[in-house]
């Protein structure tokens, strides 16, 4: 039928007609609508986001007439998808999030939230001016590393530390400013990968020393180590295997020899703990894990963590131990490379100072709060959540039992009891709720098994609840083409 001379010459016709009828771009911009958008966008990413609309109907009328079907120009039309596209243009990227996974340290999700007293921080001291650098009682130029030093120093009975951009920052600088040159000895059981990119053997060869590796995956002996000492040796280096777990015949020197032997030849015995609790997590239910202050105490020179982690504060990679060593880490001149900035270092501050407060630090800094939560108080925010979403015609919610992991490196295997909502519709499939959960804002990230939707409410906040029952009521209330 298109073969028909006849009708291809209407539709070529017509087409040339809709190209000849599309609207000049400047008569365009005059429009009471264009008038409207100009008041929210400037006027060239107005004028592009128009060219580009109609250079795509130009296209597509030049296909269409290929295809027997030319289409036309309409202003409304027009206008509401120029109005979508300035908007998905110009929205921020980065959007809040409301966390349903149960995963406490996502690192997808921006890992640990911060204490409010670590917000009121970071807009006191940065909205102006603050003494990053500045020594206030002197006059004269300070140290920004001395901010935090004394503090963390207090929390774990470390002599000296030093605040970096983030954990492998940290191991980074250690290997570099005690290592380069040298070797670096590691058992084959911590030669770890975290994040999907920091790699101890990368990591080593990037700070300029070259790996020793030792034992074997599941054992290695305090002899190991001994015997590849030699004249070239420069650290012993720990790593804890903060996300994974090797189970059955394991074997690992105790920190207390290893650090014993480091000392005998004069050598840095490093422990990279990740996590870096500064708090027994025994206190939360879950396994214990090496805090700092045990890890420094067992003998360890030097002891690097992440403060995001189970911390709970800013981004951070933090070195504390002996004081020599320290300061040799201090003088290396890519530390300005890697030094944290002003609103790190407020957080960090103000995040330190309450696990110096005389109330519990579980009471004030979110991520201890999650951990600690008991499971009848998650149960309770459950119960309420459900209720809400009951009110949403067709959908079915089921309360359920479930654990949570702690995730983002750290405590690898273990988990929390926590209570879920199991979301089902008859229309939209699991995957498609939460396709739409994501397109909310703030955008709701849960979790899919056996098709259904999930919802774990250890890692939403009971001031969340309403809003969160408010954005699934609107994801599925949202037409199907979204
Ligand atoms: C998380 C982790 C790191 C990296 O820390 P970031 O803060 O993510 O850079 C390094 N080592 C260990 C053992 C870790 O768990």
């Amino acid at each position: 039928m298109s073969d028909s001379p006849l009708l291809k010459t209407a539709t070529l016709h017509a087409a040339r007609e809709a190209l000849q009828r599309l609207p000049q771009l400047q008569r365009l911009l005059e429009t009471p609508t264009a008038q409207a958008l100009l008041l929210r966008y400037r006027r060239e990413h107005v004028a592009e986001a128009m060219r580009d609309r109609l250079d795509a109907l130009r296209q597509s009328i030049c296909a269409g007439a290929a295809k027997g079907v030319a289409p036309y120009f309409v202003e409304a039309t027009f206008f509401i998808e120029v109005r979508d596209e300035l908007a998905r243009r110009h929205a921020s990227r980065l959007v809040r999030v409301i966390n349903a996974t149960g995963i406490a340290l996502h690192t997808n999700l921006g890992r640990a939230p911060l204490a409010a007293e670590a917000l009121d921080a970071i807009v006191e001291t940065a909205a102006g001016y603050c003494n990053l650098e500045f020594d206030l009682a002197t006059g004269e130029r300070g140290s920004r590393h001395a901010l935090v030093e004394e503090r963390l120093c207090r929390l774990t009975g470390g002599e000296a530390a030093l605040a970096v951009n983030n954990g492998a920052a940290a191991v980074l600088l250690a290997l570099m400013a005690l290592a380069a040159g040298g070797e670096v000895i590691v058992s084959r059981g911590e030669l770890i990968e975290i994040g999907g990119s920091f790699r101890i053997p990368d990591v080593i060869a990037q700070s300029g020393a070259r790996l020793v590796e030792v034992g074997a995956t599941n054992k290695t002996r305090i002899d190991d180590y001994r015997r590849a000492i030699g004249p070239a040796t420069r650290v012993l280096l720990a790593s804890h295997p903060s996300n994974f777990r090797i189970t059955g015949f394991t074997e690992r020197p105790p920190r207390e020899q290893l650090a014993a032997l480091a000392r005998e030849h004069g050598l840095p015995f490093i422990e990279d703990l990740g996590s870096g609790a500064l708090v027994g997590m025994e206190a939360f239910g879950l396994p214990h894990e090496p805090t700092v202050a045990e890890t420094l105490r067992a003998g360890a020179d030097l002891v690097s963590f992440s403060g995001d982690k189970l911390l709970g504060g800013p981004q951070a990679g933090i070195l504390i131990g002996r004081k020599e060593i320290v300061a040799r880490l201090k003088r290396h001149p890519l530390l300005r490379a890697l030094r944290c900035d002003k609103l790190a270092l407020a957080a960090l501050e103000a995040t330190l100072a309450l696990y110096e407060a005389p109330t519990p630090p579980q009471q004030r800094v979110p991520l201890l709060r999650m951990l600690a939560e008991t499971p009848q108080a998650v149960a309770r925010r459950a119960r309420r959540l459900a209720g809400l979403l009951r009110a949403i015609p067709g959908l079915d919610v089921v309360v359920a039992q479930d654990r949570s992991p702690v995730g983002g490196g750290s405590l690898p295997g273990d988990t929390l009891p926590s209570t879920t909502l199991l979301l089902k519709t008859s229309d939209i499939s699991a995957d498609g709720i939460a396709r739409r959960l994501r397109q909310a804002r703030p955008a709701v990230i849960g979790r899919i098994a056996r098709d259904r939707f999930i919802l774990d409410l250890r890692t939403v906040n009971d001031a969340e609840v309403r809003e969160l029952a408010r954005l699934v009521a609107e994801a599925l209330a949202a037409s199907s083409a979204s």
